[in-house]
């Protein structure tokens, strides 16, 4: 099983070993990729901050602490960029089933086109005789981890190098990643392409890989140029993202855990709330079901009189409402948890609470990562945190 932080004692103390480095040392040495079991340089708490165990005001916090604000700046817009794509598409939400349906299309390929079914199963399997590219597979299959940068070469090459569609490349990390994120993933695989920014792809280099790999690779036969396409960049119009439905404030609640937050003890919106039961839905990840245990552990304990109800069917849930309690989730941006609440049986009270994080960063998520950028610290000053 993996080493990466799923309960947020172990956030929490992943969170207190890096602090220390996530200064200056963070901003000169991130994107070092010295290879697995050797990834000091970065936090590696993307697990438990993708599933809120830990949330983005307590690692900034933390860090701001021992290192005020330009000696942090490097990491703290590290963790803005998780926010940026989260926002980016919320405001778009059609580019996710646009992916999915990518996805099936190109598996379709997959059946008839003999070439593509080879090539693809090659890559998959780490064997296309492209040292870095083998090994980053090997690696993310033994512990579902890739460093930023490495997942930034393996993502072209993919594209550009092996000619496959950035569709399947996302869907087979997305597969793999214990911190799959279907915004940084599904966006990041786009950017990558150069369906983010017009005319920007990225293009891996040998030289760079074998400088920031520490000389643990010499690629060959990289491509030298970046072919984007068949499809053209087509950026949807941001829309205003979905506003959530609120609980009332004096309801009897039944609170419902998703993998998108797992610190409720945490959240001022529940704090009043009657929270009389609590479950989350069967089926997740293994992963997520260790996470999702810590979760309701704690949330037993802050609500003691709360029934815990572990995980159930959507019809059991469906029946655990009908014992008159609203149903209480974090909101869930666009991505298979918001997929799985939306097919849920219809009619259920299910109402849904915002992190005010998001409620304050997401509106200024619509442009270039760079606008956002500006206003990291009248943020950070309006939280508290600068
Ligand atoms: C092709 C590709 C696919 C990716 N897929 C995912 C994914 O499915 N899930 C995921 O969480 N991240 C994804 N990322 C973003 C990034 O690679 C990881 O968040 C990061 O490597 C996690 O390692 P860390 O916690 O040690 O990061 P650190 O370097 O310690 O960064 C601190 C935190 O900042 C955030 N962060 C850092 N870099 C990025 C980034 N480029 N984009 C968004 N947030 C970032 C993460 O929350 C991370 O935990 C992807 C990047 C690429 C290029």
């Amino acid at each position: 099983m993996t080493d990466l932080p799923l309960t947020r004692a172990d956030a929490l103390a992943r969170l207190a070993a890096f602090v220390p480095v996530a200064g200056q040392d963070y901003g000169r040495l991130r994107n070092l990729d010295l290879g697995p079991g050797r990834h000091r340089h970065v936090s590696r708490l993307s697990a438990a901050l993708r599933r809120r165990l830990i949330t983005e005001d307590e690692v900034i916090a933390a860090v701001l602490a021992h290192h005020p604000y330009p000696a942090a700046e490097k990491f703290i817009s590290e963790v803005f960029w998780r926010t940026y794509w989260k926002g980016w598409l919320e405001s778009r939400p059609g580019l996710w089933p646009d992916y999915l349906r990518a996805v099936a299309q190109a598996g379709a390929r997959l059946e008839t086109d003999q070439d593509l079914r080879l090539r693809h199963a090659r890559a998959c399997a780490g064997q296309t005789g492209i040292d870095c590219f083998d090994a980053w597979v090997q690696e993310l299959d033994s512990t579902g981890y890739l460093h930023n940068w490495a997942r930034m070469q393996l993502a072209s090459i993919w594209i550009f190098t092996l000619g496959l569609p950035w569709e399947l490349g996302a869907a087979f990390t997305l597969a793999r990643f214990v911190d799959a994120d279907p915004a940084s993933n599904t966006l990041s695989w786009r950017w990558v392409a150069g369906l983010h920014t017009a005319g920007k792809a990225y293009l891996s280099d040998a030289g760079r890989i074998a400088a920031m790999t520490g000389g643990r690779f010499a690629p060959k036969g990289l491509a030298t140029r970046a072919v984007i396409g068949p499809e053209t960049l087509t950026v949807p119009r941001p829309m205003p993202p979905r506003a959530p439905v609120r609980p009332a404030p004096t309801a009897p609640s039944l609170l419902l855990l998703t993998p998108e937050d797992l610190s409720p003890e945490t959240v001022p919106a529940l704090q009043d709330l009657p929270i009389r039961a609590m479950a989350c839905l069967d089926g997740e990840s293994a992963a997520d079901r260790i996470a999702l245990q810590d979760a309701l552990a704690r949330a037993q304990a802050r609500w003691p009189e709360a029934r815990c109800k572990g995980a159930l069917a959507p019809a059991d849930l469906a029946q655990a409402a009908q014992d008159g309690a609203q149903i209480v989730t974090a909101f869930a941006p666009v991505g298979p948890a918001a997929d799985r609440l939306t097919a849920l049986p219809r009619g259920l009270p299910l109402t849904e609470y915002l992190r005010d994080w998001d409620a304050q960063v997401w509106p200024q998520c619509q442009k270039g990562f760079f606008a956002l950028k500006q206003h990291i610290p009248a943020i950070l000053a309006k939280r508290g945190l600068a």
